[in-house]
């Protein structure tokens, strides 16, 4: 709960943040003398300037903007700029469209007009704008038209100024470093990503570094910043913006799908999700080009467009949350701010209100919180994968050594010892020493199965030589061991085991009638090839020692010492020598 509470006071500081950004977004930065159309109109492509230049028939107030219209008029009037310096200028938010055409009419009824393409548009070093040279302005001129033929946007509209000199009308310094700030930010999710994949190969990880990417490029273009290092034309710097955002929504979309835990999302949610993905990468994606022949609809398409995401991608958090979902409180408070900020580009972007193109800050700083609360979201899984991760492996490390080990005496198996044994030959161990009780089923006769096994428990406890470590004592079954042994001495080392068990178990299992002697069977390698050695060998050879040390009388040790000789022509000779 307490994690909710601070949650919930991080979002607040989100949405502090976004209104902070809006703030100098609200006033217009423009210091220098920009002037706004008076009125506005749609036209067909037939109507010509002639019928233009009554003032009937004009919108002059802020409503009625349209961007599905073959041509829009622009009326700009000499009243406005009288105070100040004669225009030379028209700068807009970037967008596709086809021409201008300026008409500079002067008192007299003298017209000079000057028709533009795209082309001629100039990106600004700074913000998501363009400017166009105007034909001569001069004291005498009443009213400048515009007509924009094939217009992509809104804001190409409503944000259409004219001015003396449009180098001073870009966007603030402050802005500009609040830009830099935000894609400066994007740059840490992305390291944090490279390392997160490199320990969790998780696909969400990839995801979010190509939404970050995508966000990036977006803030980067749509914000104006690339231009301040390279000249792009108009028709890249306004489809690579949308295009960015359409691609960024919908790998968010499949981010959140692969994101939320198994259990936070429906099977349903989880396929709108994807799809919606992909449906946004696609379609918004379609228009966000600004194709001719799309001219009449892609401005609203693309907006249109993009509401399910915003409404799937909100419904899917919401479901996750009501499903106990850890992580959905995180994406919660990660896109709370990019969806207001993100509706209200919308609605600006359909007409339904007209802001400045710096209302987008307030995206943009969403897009930064975004990506770090998603970056802390990614980091809070990284570390619960890892417990888990980690839990897991302390299982099996638990149940590796279960496995390896006697349940009874907790000496190492024989499953141990096979799997270890080239191992323990290469780290020098060449001495197998087999051990077998003396008439141990007597024990088991006359005391039963739990005096038994006490006495194979102290037997264990005579050989295992703790701290030595140039000894490996096993239990291979029943009453039967193997020590290994390397170093120096290893018959007497042998010999005292074998002679330490009797003592061992007469303490530990009191109430024996007597001794409970040992027998050894000892292989030792000389200057034998020991790599070409294996258990078997050893175990077969060791065994038929026991098998002498048992019929001449038990509680001895047998010993042979075997010499390869590896020049040998065939196969190799052995050479042994025995003594009881
Ligand atoms: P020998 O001197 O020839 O080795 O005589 P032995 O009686 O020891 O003969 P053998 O090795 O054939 O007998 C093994 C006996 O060990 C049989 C079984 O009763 C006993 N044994 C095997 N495993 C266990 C065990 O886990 N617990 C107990 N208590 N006894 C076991
Ligand atoms: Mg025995
Ligand atoms: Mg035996």
């Amino acid at each position: 709960m307490d994690f909710l509470r601070l949650l919930t006071r991080l979002g607040m500081v989100a949405v502090m943040l976004v209104l902070l950004a809006a703030r100098p977004a609200l006033a217009d930065n423009h210091s220098v003398a920009t002037h706004a159309p008076a009125c506005h109109t749609a036209t067909g492509l037939k109507t010509g300037l002639d019928a233009m230049r009554p003032r009937g028939g004009w919108t002059c107030d802020d409503s009625g903007w349209r961007s599905d219209v073959p041509a829009v008029w622009l009326r700009f009037e000499a009243a406005s700029w009288q105070n100040g310096e004669l225009p030379r200028h028209f700068f807009s938010r970037t967008a596709r469209f086809k021409s201008i055409t300026f008409h500079a009419i002067d008192t007299d009824g003298a017209v000079r007009s000057l028709k533009l393409t795209e082309a001629d548009g100039q990106p600004f070093a700074a913000g998501p704008v363009f400017q166009l040279p105007l034909p001569k302005i001069t004291p005498e001129t009443t009213t400048l038209i515009a007509r924009i033929e094939a217009p992509h946007s809104v804001p190409l509209l409503t944000e259409a100024r004219v001015t003396r000199d449009p180098g001073l009308a870009d966007w603030s310094p402050i802005d500009m470093m609040l830009l830099a700030f935000v894609a400066g930010m994007l740059v840490l999710p992305l390291l944090f990503d490279i390392s997160f994949y490199v320990v969790l190969r998780e696909r969400f990880v990839v995801l979010h570094a190509a939404m970050v990417t995508a966000m990036m490029t977006y803030v980067l273009t749509a914000g104006g910043l690339a231009a301040a290092f390279v000249t792009l034309p108009v028709a890249v710097m306004a489809v690579v913006g949308p295009l960015a955002w359409a691609i960024g929504v919908g790998i968010s979309a499949l981010f959140l799908a692969n994101f939320l835990e198994r259990a936070a999302q429906s099977w349903t949610m989880r396929q709108i999700t994807i799809t919606t993905g992909w449906f946004t990468m696609i379609v918004p994606g379609f228009f966000a080009l600004q194709l001719d022949a799309a001219q009449r609809f892609d401005d609203v398409g693309y907006f249109i467009t993009f509401m399910p995401a915003i409404i799937v991608i909100s419904a899917a958090v919401i479901e996750a949350m009501a499903r106990g979902s850890r992580s959905a409180r995180f994406l919660a408070i990660a896109w709370a701010p990019i969806i207001i900020a993100s509706v209200e580009r919308l609605l600006r972007g359909l007409g339904s209100h007209v802001g400045p193109s710096s209302h987008d800050q307030m995206l943009y700083v969403a897009v930064g919180i975004e990506v770090v609360v998603i970056s802390l979201a990614i980091a809070d899984r990284f570390l619960a994968l890892r417990r888990e991760r980690d839990a897991a492996l302390t299982e099996a490390k638990m149940l590796e050594q279960i496995s390896a080990r006697d349940s009874l005496t907790g000496l190492m198996n024989r499953r141990a010892i096979e799997a270890r044994f080239d191992e323990l030959l290469k780290q020098g161990f060449d001495t197998f020493a087999l051990v077998d009780l003396d008439r141990f089923k007597t024990i088991n006769d006359v005391h039963g199965h739990q005096v038994g096994d006490a006495a194979l428990i102290a037997c264990a406890s005579a050989i295992r030589a703790s701290g030595d470590r140039d000894a490996v004592a096993v239990r291979l079954g029943g009453e039967e061991f193997v020590v290994l042994l390397r170093g120096p001495r290893p018959l007497e080392r042998a010999e005292a085991l074998r002679q330490a068990i009797p003592m061992r178990i007469a303490k530990e299992v009191p109430g024996l009638d007597m001794p409970v002697t040992a027998s050894m069977g000892v292989v030792m390698l000389a200057d034998a090839d020991a790599s070409k050695m294996v258990f078997a060998e050893f175990y077969a050879r060791a065994d038929a020692l026991m098998y002498e040390a048992k019929a001449s009388g038990r509680n001895r040790l047998c010993y042979e010492r075997l010499t390869v000789f590896r020049s040998a022509p065939e196969g190799r000779r052995v050479e042994e020598e025995q003594a009881a």
